[in-house]
């Protein structure tokens, strides 16, 4: 029997949308979700965000063994740390985007605040985005730097890689990778043009107000 059957439809749902607008090509890609017996439901390895079967995907019990489903994502060390060290993570999300990878390549890439102060909605949905060096892919050293932010961070850019969100449930998470991709986006078009951002000013109001994650 198939369990979790609205929210595995959701997880697909979700990710043949940003599929289809290109914010994740091929087989890259990797999202996962808390199911409501503490379990997690994963994409398995080798699939295309284009078309996950939601009777296939990698499920795991809250002892974290998989019980159901295909083999998962070779980068589940990636959730499993951010489901470790915030215990406010509901699901958890990972692109090969084009622009925030393409950001991270920039000389002078901010690694303490990946993304530059452009949009009140770029603060917001994710916080202060810390940028990582680059892993080799399937390296245990990717997990262990997420781990090393002590869950103060939801989002961090893989640099030459991609961004890795977490959010209190799918649609959050999947909003939130989709505002670093864009303002990410906006960074690159707007790059060498000097663009008036937000002030620092507005940022501390945005931080006040919305209660966002901006503890270095
Ligand atoms: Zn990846």
């Amino acid at each position: 029997m198939t369990t979790d059957t609205a929210l595995r439809d959701q997880i697909c749902l979700l990710a043949k949308s940003m599929f289809n607008r290109g914010l994740t090509g091929g087989s890259t890609g990797n999202i996962s979700a808390r199911t409501a017996d503490g379990g997690l439901l994963v994409s398995p390895t080798g699939t295309s965000f284009g078309r996950l079967d939601p009777a296939r995907l990698s499920r795991f019990d809250a002892q974290g063994t998989l019980i159901d489903g295909d083999a998962p994502t070779k980068e589940m060390p990636l959730h499993t740390a951010f489901y470790d060290t915030r215990s406010s993570a509901g699901a958890v999300v990972h692109l090969h985007a084009c622009h925030s990878v393409a950001l991270s390549m920039m000389p002078d890439a901010n690694t303490d605040d990946f993304l530059p102060h452009l949009t009140p909605y770029g603060i917001m949905k994710m916080g202060r985005v810390k940028l990582l060096p680059y892993f080799m892919p399937g390296d245990p050293a990717m997990g262990a730097a997420v781990r090393g932010l002590a869950g103060k961070r939801s989002a961090v850019m893989l640099a030459n890689h991609g961004p890795v969100v977490a959010g209190k449930d799918i649609e959050a998470a999947c909003n939130a990778i989709e505002e670093l991709e864009d303002t990410a986006r906006l960074a690159m078009l707007t790059r060498g043009h000097a663009p008036r951002g937000l002030s620092d000013d507005d940022v501390a109001q945005l931080v006040a107000r919305f209660d966002v994650d901006w503890q270095s």
